[in-house]
Parts: structure tokens; sequence; C-alpha cells
């Protein structure tokens, strides 16, 4: 099975200025695309070669595990936005989120607070528990909660590459802007 990089539902300026096209073009362009090459050059020969990513997230250990779950990981985030994003969620999920978190707003600082305070690169995540409720978790690295049994619904990349060229240093400052691209509707969808 040969992994190829997903294509965007948006133009790679659609996200300025919270993401510029520049980011775009290297965290997508070069970042996501040598994690699909890189998988495709590791798995061939292996147990993994026909395997789903899903698999590889919860089975592989290594450089396998590491670019196949970047590449999940990625696909996941990019397709979390959208140039006419932000606002809050509704329905059934907005009633999760005030049962478990007490409100967006809660909810919103709890898990911008575990993305900013992230040490080094990794992931903030969303996740569904088996028994229904929501949780936040913080990644390092590679890390994908599908390998703890949990349900990915929304995540933040704060991996230095997904915000030095526009933001440098300021991790918060990226944390804050990223709430206006959350495309609601997809997320919703996912729990
Ligand atoms: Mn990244």
């Amino acid at each position: 099975m040969t992994f190829e990089l997903p294509k965007l539902s948006y133009g790679l300026d659609k996200l300025t200025p919270t993401i510029s096209r520049q980011t775009l073009e290297f965290h997508y362009g070069k970042h996501h695309q040598a994690y699909v090459n890189n998988l495709n050059n590791l798995v061939p020969g292996t147990k993994f070669e026909n395997a789903p990513l899903e698999t590889i997230i919860r089975e592989a250990d290594g450089g396998i595990f590491n670019n196949g779950a970047q590449v999940w990981n990625h696909t996941f985030y990019f397709q979390s936005f959208s140039p006419s994003g932000g606002g809050e969620p509704t329905g059934v999920f907005a009633e999760a989120i005030k049962k478990d978190f007490g409100g967006f707003s809660d909810f919103k600082e709890k898990f911008s607070k575990a993305a900013v305070t992230l040490f080094g690169s990794g992931w903030a995540w969303l996740v569904k528990k088996q028994d229904g409720k929501l949780e936040i978790v913080q990644e390092p690295n590679a890390g994908n909660p599908l390998r703890n049994g949990l349900k990915p619904i929304l995540t933040f990349d704060v991996w230095e590459h997904a915000y030095y060229l526009d933001y440098q240093n300021r991790r918060p400052d990226y944390v804050a802007a990223l709430w206006n691209l959350i495309d609601w509707k997809i997320i919703e969808s996912r729990f």
C-alpha cells in the first residue's frame, strides 16, 4: 500500500493571517509530505506493508510508528480548518463539552493551557473515552491517543514547525489564534 499526501479542502493562502501560505508550504508541503515519503520507504517488507495507518499507530514502534502517526496526526489537524471557521460548537457535542468541562470557554481555556504547557514537541488532544466522556490529553512527539484506546476529536500541533515562521517563540499567540480556523461541523462529526 502506498500512502499519499491528502489534498487540502482550502487554498494555501486561505488561512491567513492565522496560518500563512509560507507556513502551509513548509508544514503541509514539506513536513507532512516527508512523513508520507518516510513511511512509504519504511513499510515494504515489514508486517505493516498492507496495514492501515490506525494499525500502525496501535502496533508499530520506532520509525514506522513515528512517521505513520505523524501522517495521521497532520491529516487530522489540517482537516480541522476552514477559512470560515471559528465560533462555538453546537448540538450534542456542545452539550458534552458543557457536561465535562463546564462550558465552551472553560474547555477552550483548559485545552489552550494543555497546548501551551506541553514541553517540547507534541500534540494537545481532545478525546472521547470509552465511557463517552471527553478528556484533554497531551502527547509528546508523534503521540496519538488511538494507541491508548481513545477516540481523537480535536488536535493542536505544537511542534515549533507549526508556528515558528508566523509566531516565532510565541506559542501562546499561535494557540489563541488557531481557534479562529476550527470548523466545528467537522469536529462535531468526529464526536
Ligand atoms: Mn506538524
